[in-house]
């Protein structure tokens, strides 16, 4: 039987980013994908025109039907606190009474490039409470590293690994922070701080093409990977691989359209 990753998280109905995504990147994988739909979105690559959450039960339902026998869980989009709540006690009484140790990459999904909040307030904060501490693997970008360093007191500008280690005070395990949004960077630079160990840096070349969905991408590729029984590193490196010929393909692509245009009568 094919081994299956669980999905949680948001529609988004251009297909660039969330639950699409992840069962195109599952399906890289080798991997069949269960999802728990957390929200329906209305977007274009450049606006959110319409934002839906699923009622949290709703989610809690499917995530009760899809939970069992999955080899590893991707959490991205979960909208709001309510919703944040009850994904943390689904989790609980599903897979705790079915297996133990399923591997859980947390996604920390903040915002759309295009600029819409898709988790409120209130809803970072019941992440950190709740689903934290049962992350194998946290994925902020830097602008959701410095909303949780908010949230957790730091000050401005404290540095990336002050706020892995109070994240890690929390019970995080291993934090993936992702470089891409670093100003003046010539690579896309990810660092890796697992408890008590060295940091250890993935480095892909950075793409002038903005490409959606990036970072649902990288997360379900890492909880592919885990669901393949690599280790954390090993996912890292594939995923990270998998997404840098994702934008070479858009690149082809792109430089082909340019091509096409110019040449034609
Ligand atoms: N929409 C949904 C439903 C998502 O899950 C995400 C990211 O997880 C986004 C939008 C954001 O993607 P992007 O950064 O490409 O806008």
């Amino acid at each position: 039987m094919t081994p299956a990753l669980l999905c949680i998280g948001g529609m988004d109905s251009s297909g660039g980013a969330g639950l699409l995504r992840d069962a195109a990147t599952a399906a890289e994988f080798g991997l069949s994908c269960r999802v728990a739909v957390t929200a329906v979105t209305a977007q274009t690559d450049r606006a959110v025109s319409a934002l839906h959450p699923v009622p949290p039960e709703v989610v809690a339902a499917q995530i009760a039907a899809g939970a069992s026998g999955a080899r590893a869980v991707k959490i991205g989009m979960l909208g709001c606190g309510a919703i944040v709540r009850a994904v943390a006690a689904a989790l609980d009484q599903t897979l705790d009474r079915t297996r133990v140790g399923v591997p859980l990459v947390l996604d920390p999904v903040l915002r759309s490039s295009s600029g819409r909040d898709l988790l409120d307030p209130a809803g970072l904060g019941v992440l950190i409470e709740t689903l934290l501490p049962r992350a194998t693997l946290l994925t902020p970008n830097l602008p959701e590293l410095r909303a949780l360093g908010d949230w957790l007191g730091l000050p401005p500008g404290a540095e990336a690994a002050a706020i892995v280690a109070a994240l890690q005070a929390r019970g995080a395990g291993a934090v993936l922070v992702k470089g891409g949004h670093a100003e003046g960077a010539t690579d896309a630079r990810d660092r890796l701080y697992l408890p008590g160990a060295e940091i250890r840096e993935f480095t892909a070349p950075r793409h002038a093409l903005a490409l959606r969905g990036t970072g649902c991408h990288l997360a379900c590729a890492i909880a592919a990977g885990l669901a393949l029984g690599q280790t954390l590193p090993e996912a890292i490196g594939r995923a990270k691989a998998s997404v840098t010929a994702r934008f070479a393909a858009a690149g082809r692509a792109d430089t082909k359209a340019s091509f096409e245009t110019g040449t034609m009568p």
